[in-house]
């Protein structure tokens, strides 16, 4: 799909009203050259998030969060970066132009365009099909005997298709779609002895949209009995995907961006049920495999995840893969213990959506979920299951963060359940850790990790490190005479991670005016550059304060060499490295004494 033109973009952002755009999200009040609000990211009671209407970006001193006004849309709308564009060009009247396509990528294009409006049309004839042919009467009481109102089913758009063979495919016809685009489309096959006939006969039909409410495929469910099988879906097609699709994402993105969070439950049903109980943040990921792409999406919506799927194995197998995923997409991910045998939407009608919220007020980690789930197996009356229990237990604890509260809280609940002493525990650990840890760093790089860290000195948190390093680079902004030579003086090995490397580069490259071409393939990298400058805009970093803090990454940069070489067992590098990490300590003291 060709993309829109940069004259395009930045006539789009040219027309935001920042001010008028962020305040639909929080109560903007001006403060100097500022707007100052609570944080629509992140729980406060006090404003930290600031916008700033000229250069047009907002920035959050609590969380972080930060970007332009094309990004605030990305986030709070859950859409990627041309939905988002298109939105604010619907929304302040920009007319979008799109590159120069070749002809073949125009004709892919308006063939795409005529197929979501075929299927587009289809979902309008399903649902008006359902709410006005006597056929689907009996379908109608079937939902309203599940409890589900006539609001949230027009809202999801809800529909049946008539069971006659062509009903949707002559209509189409005679609108002007051809048979090869309703084949195209999902919505017709080819009979046996020639002829087309629909796909979707005598079913309640689930529009399935993409996150900005486009129809792309149907879920089809069986109402009578003998007919199987149960459910089926639009085939895979140019169109829909299925690995990508998540019932109900178009309908529950802002809800998640407002509380954060996103709900994913099983199946259609579930969805409704939830939206109409009032947890508007809910998808059904429609079976018990989360994909990537899948979760690729729920994580564009909210940062955390709450899986609410089966309490069976398969359910629970989803679960632990799904952990797998998030980590790498930094999601915080939740598991919801659903009652064995009920899935929500039978909960919900039984208890009400109260017995819901409270299983997500009890939500816990994947870490939590498992130790319980190993707790919950074992006979803690027999000493010998006792000791597999804890063998099974110790990968687990190890998993987690050596220093974190998620540890310590883990640890004491397995010493009281199988009532081992707390410090046997300890002893446990440590010897499994440094085995774990010398496989995990085997040719690795050695990031500061609390079950690799050995020796009398315990490694600062990952999180401290960075921090030190991101606020180095805002000190840079903030000091133009010296800020320019010590950013050249940064080299990778200063960074505990890629993404603050890049940051220093993008300051390096545009250090006049970082801001101005921030990259938009890349909102990560956008959104630290912003962070790091707009600190920078509020620091007074002075000549000594820039030195001691690059001192002190300089000390941190040669303490992880000497990590390194202790894990190679180099000992001539580890002599090298010694004084050089005393003559560090010493120019810190210095200038601390000077200073103090
Ligand atoms: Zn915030």
């Amino acid at each position: 799909m060709a993309r829109y033109t940069k004259d395009s973009i930045d006539r789009v952002k040219d027309a935001v009203d920042m001010v008028q755009l962020v305040g639909a999200r929080s109560d903007l009040r001006r403060s100097g050259t500022r707007w100052m609000g609570l944080c629509p990211f992140h729980d406060e009671h006090t404003p930290s998030f600031s916008v700033d209407a000229d250069q047009k970006l907002y920035h959050c001193f609590g969380c972080g969060a930060a970007g332009d006004a094309i990004r605030f849309v990305e986030v709070t709308e859950g859409l990627d970066f041309p939905g988002a564009v298109e939105m604010l060009a619907d929304r302040y009247g920009v007319e979008l132009q799109r590159e120069e396509e070749d002809p073949q990528a125009e004709a892919r294009r308006r063939r795409r365009e005529r197929l979501l409006q075929l299927v587009e049309r289809t979902a309008a004839y399903y649902e008006r099909y359902l709410w006005e042919s006597s056929e689907a009467a009996s379908t109608r009481e079937y939902l309203a005997g599940r409890g589900l109102g006539e609001e949230v089913l027009r809202a999801f758009r809800i529909g049946y298709a008539p069971s006659p063979w062509d009903r949707v495919s002559v209509a189409a016809q005679r609108d002007g779609f051809h048979t090869d685009e309703l084949v195209a489309a999902g919505l017709a096959q080819p009979g046996r002895r020639g002829g087309f006939y629909d796909r979707f006969r005598g079913r309640i039909m689930f529009p399935l949209a993409d996150a900005r409410g486009r129809v792309l495929g149907f879920g089809a469910r069986s109402v009578t009995e003998g007919q199987r099988p149960k459910y089926i879906n639009t085939a895979e097609n140019s169109l829909y995907h299925k690995g990508r699709q998540l019932f109900g994402i178009d309908r529950a993105r802002g809800a998640a961006a407002k509380k954060g969070r996103i709900v994913a439950v099983e199946g259609y049903t579930d969805v409704l049920a939830l939206h109409q109980g009032g947890v508007e943040e809910s998808v059904a990921i429609m079976g018990t495999a989360l994909t990537q792409e899948q979760l690729a999406e729920l994580s564009r919506a909210a940062g955390s995840l709450y899986l609410a799927l089966d309490a069976d194995s398969a359910g629970q197998e989803a679960m632990l893969r799904a952990a797998r995923g998030a980590r790498e997409r930094r999601v915080e991910l939740r598991v919801v213990g659903m009652p064995d045998g009920a899935d929500p939407a039978e909960l919900v009608a039984r208890d009400g959506v109260e017995a819901f919220e409270e299983l997500l007020a009890r939500a816990v980690t994947v870490p939590e979920f498992e130790v319980r789930r190993v707790l919950a197996e074992s006979n803690r009356s027999d000493p010998v299951a006792r000791d597999r229990a804890l063998s099974d237990l110790l990968p687990i604890l190890e998993s987690v963060d050596a220093n974190s509260v998620l540890r310590g809280h883990l640890m004491a609940l397995v010493a009281d359940k199988l009532d081992v002493p707390p410090e046997n525990l300890h002893a446990q650990l440590e010897g499994a850790g440094r085995g774990a840890a010398r496989r995990r760093f085997g040719g690795g790089d050695g990031a500061p990790n609390g079950a690799g860290a050995r020796g009398a000195e315990p490694a600062p948190s990952v999180e401290a490190v960075a921090r030190a390093e991101r606020e180095f680079l805002s000190m840079c902004v903030a000091d133009a005479t010296h800020g320019r030579e010590y950013l050249g003086r940064l080299d990778d090995d200063h960074f505990s991670s890629a993404a603050l490397r890049r940051v220093r580069d993008h300051l390096i490259e545009h250090f006049d005016a970082p801001l101005s071409e921030l990259p938009h393939d890349d909102p990560a990298l956008a959104a630290a550059v912003t962070d790091v400058v707009m600190r920078g805009e509020e620091e007074h970093a002075s000549g000594e304060a820039l030195r001691l803090t690059f001192l002190q990454l300089e000390l941190q940069r040669v303490k992880r060499q000497l990590r390194h070489a202790e894990r190679d067992g180099d000992l001539e590098r580890q002599r090298e490295l010694w004084p050089v990490r005393e003559s560090v300590r010493l120019q810190i003291d210095e200038l601390m004494g000077q200073t103090l």
